[in-house]
């Protein structure tokens, strides 16, 4: 089977071609992204009008591009796939359209995607992984635990109820005047900093369940900060660099507990040959990823962190992501609707989590 996938949910507008012959693993013939980092950049977020007009004026080159890279004609695909939700409502509208476009043009089969469940099966597109398998989500916009039981079916076991992690590390950036995306930058001033001298609190940490919690960090860095400045008038180098590496050891503790509190779980399910998957940009933190791998170790789980590019937004995920849902007789119609909110585990047989 050979799918083409579209994704434009939020800031990066990509197109991939994936095929898979039989139960082999995968192949991305093309992966073309687009990022909007710098029309927002003077905004300090992304703005969806400006997102969504982007996304509509890119979305034609992207799909040229991803066939041509891929060396394949229209007439050579099976379906078509795209991010139907959940996203920023203009931009998952952009792409649905435009894949709609295509599939009345072209009568392809037209599969509508959850964003989610791309990133969830992010790592069967790189591995032979079978079902079930345990996914920590971590990116800018999400956190959360998910044992991944089949294309479609997820048991959302917990997440955070207020930040996600790489909304907390650009908003820390933000407060120390760090360039963005936070992530990259935190980390960098963290490598020089000493993790003990700031105390950070561990949210969530007293509770059992799997949930998590990043906003009361930015409240905490907040307080340093300014009491640093008005002892000192201002923060060093070095200050800069502890309150980074305090912040980050905060994240990567409450992480590494609750994975290991959510693995325990799915243990229970899966006793035999666990698996721990990331997806998420967070997972490119070498510290997070060093802790997952630790916990996973400990409890005799094999940890995958699919390659950076397919854990941030891209296109291959959601072609992925369709050619599953194609395999299992699912097609949509062009009734195929943009759904802003869209949770993944509403389908699920067992609903043990909560929050958003
Ligand atoms: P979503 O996919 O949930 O809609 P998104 O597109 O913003 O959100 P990603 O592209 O997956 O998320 O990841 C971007 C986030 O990852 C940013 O918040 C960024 O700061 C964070 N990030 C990137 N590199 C690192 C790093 N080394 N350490 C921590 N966070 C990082
Ligand atoms: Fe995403």
């Amino acid at each position: 089977l050979t799918i083409l996938g579209l994704e434009s949910s939020c800031d990066d507008t990509a197109a991939a071609v994936v095929r898979q012959s039989g139960d082999s693993v995968p192949e991305i013939l093309s992966s073309v992204v687009h990022g909007q980092t710098e029309l927002h950049s003077a905004y300090g977020g992304v703005v969806p009008e400006i997102a969504a007009r982007a996304h509509a004026e890119k979305l034609d080159l992207c799909v040229r591009q991803a066939l041509d890279a891929a060396a394949i004609s229209l007439s050579e695909l099976d379906a078509i796939a795209v991010t139907a939700g959940p996203g920023l409502i203009g931009g998952v509208m952009s792409g649905v359209m435009c894949a709609k476009g295509i599939a009345a043009a072209t009568g392809l089969p037209l599969i509508g995607v959850n964003h989610l469940a791309g990133h969830a099966l992010t790592p069967r597109l790189t591995d032979q992984i079978d079902y079930p398998y345990l996914m920590l989500l971590v990116s800018g916009g999400h956190c959360q635990y998910l044992i991944t039981q089949g294309p479609e079916t997820f048991t959302r076991l917990g997440g955070t109820i207020d930040d996600a992690p790489g909304e907390a590390f650009d908003k820390t950036a933000r407060l120390l005047g760090l360039p963005q995306p936070g992530g990259p930058s935190v980390e960098a001033e963290a490598r020089a900093g000493d993790p003990k001298r700031f105390r950070f609190p561990r949210p969530l940490l007293d509770r059992p369940d799997c949930n998590l919690s990043f906003s009361g960090l930015k409240t905490a860095l907040m307080r340093m900060r300014d009491q640093l400045v008005m002892d000192q008038g201002g923060l060093t180098r070095q200050d800069r660099a502890d309150l980074c590496a305090g912040f980050q050891a905060a994240v990567v503790d409450t992480l590494a507990e609750k994975t290991r509190r959510a693995l325990a779980i799915y243990m229970e399910q899966r006793p035999q040959h666990p698996v721990v998957a990331v997806a998420g940009g967070v997972a490119a933190n070498t510290a997070i990823r060093a802790a997952l791998e630790s916990v996973c170790a400990d409890q005799g789980a094999l940890f995958v962190a699919p390659p950076l590019n397919l854990c941030t937004d891209n296109a291959a995920m959601i072609a992925y992501a369709g050619l599953e849902r194609f395999r299992s007789g699912k097609v949509d119609g062009m009734d195929l609707s943009a759904r802003p909110r869209w949770p993944l585990d509403q389908n699920s047989p067992a609903l043990l989590g909560s929050g958003k």
